[in-house]
This record gives structure tokens, C-alpha cells and sequence, in this order.
């Protein structure tokens, strides 16, 4: 290709049509900023989709994959590696976890999760115990299992026969789960906060509701914590401020800040369903990825970074409250720690893309959750300064998108 321009008509030339990316082509990014390929900055306020928790280009990051890079890049399964064994010990020292496995997104470590749900709940109990219950709107991947755990039939539709055993209850309802949750029950997954289906969180007696439930009826209970791990939520994961302790997590999107990895973390006594051969992955756990995760693990699980985080949270909420006033633009700020959304007024209905497009045109980068939320999930570090810019440009996509009045002729993608 050489020389030739690349661009957002490149895209649809030679991409699967999956995705409908904005005209952006970013080129460089430091910390909470992104320049494009015509030179213009942006003030990143969506990381990657809750990916870059720890900015662009942090430098202790870049040390610890030149480092590895400069060592060993790859093994297979046949060995183990330094860095992966420094992970797991990391992960395993700050979790209720005793075992480990990697995986290389958050739809594999979901799949990883299932799978070992399913033959926990065949050799324990018989083949009779397999019924997995999940929420509406939630969402674990884009593998067909994960997909079809996954509450919203849009991702499911053509794409059948889907993998079966699979139930679909209301998120936040104590009484529907304790309905649904039997002796037929092998596991229940759950986000503690959705991501995708619209920052919701959980309540903590719902959450407290299933652990009960999956106690009563020996069912294993998956948090979720693709999104909201790695202290996004103000904890090294989510479920250590709601006090409510899963059988199983799983994790990736920041663990490797942008370095593709995941990981499924779990009991001595669940991990044993998984004796050699029954599961794997070629670059699971692979030495660069494992070495980046292992530096993202220290640097976010300090007292000093999760205080900061509920500090900046404060911050944003107040921030979007107060554009939510002025334009009449949102009916309700929610979310946990670093992951937050607001969602348009019925006066704004569907349009909080065209609201995001906006933003892109006045210097700033976020991201919806759904036709009608919009989702910041800034790097964990923002500086205050660009916290502050970066509401100021949201504030003025809102005014421009309050003087249109009926939907503008805004590009939607
Ligand atoms: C993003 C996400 C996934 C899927 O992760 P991939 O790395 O895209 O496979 C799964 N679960 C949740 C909660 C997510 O937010």
C-alpha cells in the first residue's frame, strides 16, 4: 500500500462490514489524548471502551512490554512463562481466588467460564444440572455461547441453532432470580454493573439476593467484570465494593490496557473441573501480554488510585448534572467509580449517538451504551485538567445539539 492515504473510505473498501467506525483515524494518544490523522487532538473520555484505564502510552507500560519483547514473545502450553506466574500470583494475592486462567479477550475468559460452570455442575451433580441464568440486556461476548448468555437477541438473531440450557431473567429483580434460580441451575452470570446495556448497577441486596440463592441451590455464581474490573468501579474489582463474593470472575478489557488479555479467576475447588486437556488457548497467558497486565496490576490496586477514582466520579456526575440542567438533555447520571452514563430526557429519545458525533466535531471522544445512553469510561489517571476541558467540549456538542431541536442531519454511525 505504501504511500496510499488511508482513511474511512479505506474501511469500506477492504472491511468486513462489522463495524461503522467514526471518520477519526486516530494517530498518536498520550495519556487521556488521541490526535487523528489530520493532526487534531481530542480529550479521550471513552478509553478504548473501558480499555486504556491507565492512559495512552503510560511508560511503565511500554518498559514492561519492551522489556518482555526484548526476552521471550511466545511459548506454547507446553511451558509456562515468568511473567504469566507473576500474574496469577498477583491476581490470586489480591483476589478471593486461588486459580488462574488466561485467555486472550472477554469473551474467552466468559467462555472459559461457562465451560468450567457446566463441568463443575457435571461432575459434581449429573448431567441433569446445566441450566445457566442470565439478565436482559446484558451482554458477555460475541462467541455463540457468550453471545447467547448474553440478554439482548439482536446479537443471537440468524445465527441459530444457539447453544441451549440458557435462561433469561429482569437485571435488579430479587424476585424474578429467586424464581428462577433451582436444582436445575448450574450458573448464574452477571454483570455487577451493565456496560454495554446501558450502565446499570446492580443493587446490592440483588447482588447479596443471588449469592444466597446460588448457595441454596449448590449453583455457581460468574461476575462479570470484563468492564467493570482493574478499578474501574473504585475497587481492583466490583465486587469488592458490593461485599458480594462470586465462584468465578472474569476480567480483560483493562487488564491489559489495550494489550489483548484476559483471564478467569476462581477456587481451588472449581478449578479442579478443569484437570489438563479440558480447556486451553494457543496465546493464553502469553509472556507480553501477561507482562503488560502484571505492571497495569500494580499500578491500579493502591488505596491512593481508588480514592481518586471515586473523587473523579464525583466530578463527572456533577459535570454532566449540571450540562443535563442547562439543555434539559438527560434524565438520570448513574454508574460506579469510572464508569458512568447518562441517560437523554424522553425529549432526546435515541439520540445520544448524534450527541457523541457531536462531541467528536467539538474535540472530544465518548461512547453510548445503547440508543439512548451516553457512557464515559476515561482512563482512571485523567488529569483534572482534562476532565475539565473535556466537559466543557461535551457541553458545547450538547448546546449544539439542543439548537437542533428534531434530530440533525448529524451522520449516526
Ligand atoms: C466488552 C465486554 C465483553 C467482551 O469482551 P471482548 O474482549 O470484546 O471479547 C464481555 N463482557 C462484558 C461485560 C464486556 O463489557
Amino acid at each position: 500500500m505504501g504511500a496510499t492515504h488511508l482513511s474511512r473510505t479505506t474501511f469500506d473498501e477492504v472491511m468486513a462490514p462489522v463495524y461503522a467506525p467514526s471518520s477519526i483515524v486516530p494517530h498518536k494518544a498520550l495519556a487521556s489524548r488521541i490526535w487523528d490523522t489530520q493532526g487534531r487532538a481530542y480529550i479521550d473520555l471513552g478509553g478504548g471502551i473501558a480499555v486504556t484505564a491507565l492512559g495512552h502510552s503510560h511508560p511503565e507500560l511500554l518498559r514492561a512490554l519492551h522489556a518482555q519483547a526484548d526476552k521471550v514473545w511466545h511459548v506454547s502450553n507446553g511451558f509456562t512463562n515468568e511473567p504469566v506466574l507473576r500474574l496469577a500470583h498477583k491476581l490470586v494475592d489480591a483476589t478471593f481466588a486461588d486459580k488462574v486462567f488466561f485467555a486472550n479477550s472477554g469473551a474467552e475468559a466468559n467462555e472459559a467460564a461457562l465451560k468450567l460452570a457446566r463441568r463443575a455442575a457435571y461432575d459434581r451433580f449429573g448431567a441433569d444440572k446445566y441450566e445457566i441464568i442470565s439478565f436482559n440486556q446484558s451482554f458477555h461476548g460475541r462467541t455463540l455461547f457468550t453471545v447467547s448468555v448474553g440478554g439482548q437477541p439482536k446479537y443471537t438473531q440468524g445465527f441459530g441453532p444457539l447453544p441451549g440450557g440458557i435462561r433469561h431473567i429482569p437485571y435488579n429483580d430479587i424476585e424474578a432470580a429467586r424464581r428462577a434460580i433451582s436444582a436445575r441451575t448450574c450458573a448464574v452470570m452477571v454483570e455487577p454493573v451493565q456496560g454495554e446495556g446501558g450502565v446499570i448497577p446492580a443493587q446490592r441486596e440483588f447482588l447479596h439476593a443471588l449469592r444466597a440463592a446460588c448457595h441454596q441451590h449448590h449453583a455457581l455464581l460468574i461476575f462479570d467484570e470484563v468492564q467493570t474490573g482493574v478499578g474501574r468501579c473504585g475497587a481492583l474489582y466490583a465486587y469488592m465494593e458490593y461485599g458480594v463474593t462470586p465462584d468465578i470472575l472474569t476480567s480483560a478489557k483493562a487488564l491489559g490496557n489495550g494489550f489483548p488479555i484476559g483471564a478467569m479467576l476462581t477456587t481451588a475447588d472449581i478449578a479442579q473441573h478443569f484437570p489438563v486437556g479440558a480447556h486451553g488457548s494457543t496465546y493464553g497467558g502469553n509472556p507480553l501480554g501477561a507482562a503488560v497486565a502484571g505492571k497495569v496490576v500494580d499500578l491500579v490496586n493502591t488505596p491512593a488510585l481508588f480514592a481518586d477514582v471515586k473523587r473523579k466520579h464525583t466530578r463527572f456526575v456533577e459535570g454532566l448534572q449540571q450540562i443535563g440542567a442547562r439543555y434539559s438533555l438527560f434524565k438520570e447520571v448513574r454508574g460506579m467509580g469510572l464508569l458512568i452514563g447518562a441517560q437523554m430526557a424522553q425529549a432526546f429519545k435515541g439520540r445520544a449517538q448524534e450527541l457523541i458525533t457531536l462531541g467528536e466535531q467539538n474535540g472530544v471522544l465518548a461512547l453510548v451504551a445503547g440508543p439512548d445512553v451516553v457512557r464515559l469510561a476515561p482512563s482512571l489517571l485523567i488529569p483534572d485538567t482534562d476532565i475539565g476541558e473535556g466537559l466543557a467540549r461535551l457541553d458545547a456538542a450538547a448546546a449544539a445539539l439542543a439548537r437542533t431541536g428534531t434530530p440533525s442531519s448529524v451522520q449516526a454511525h
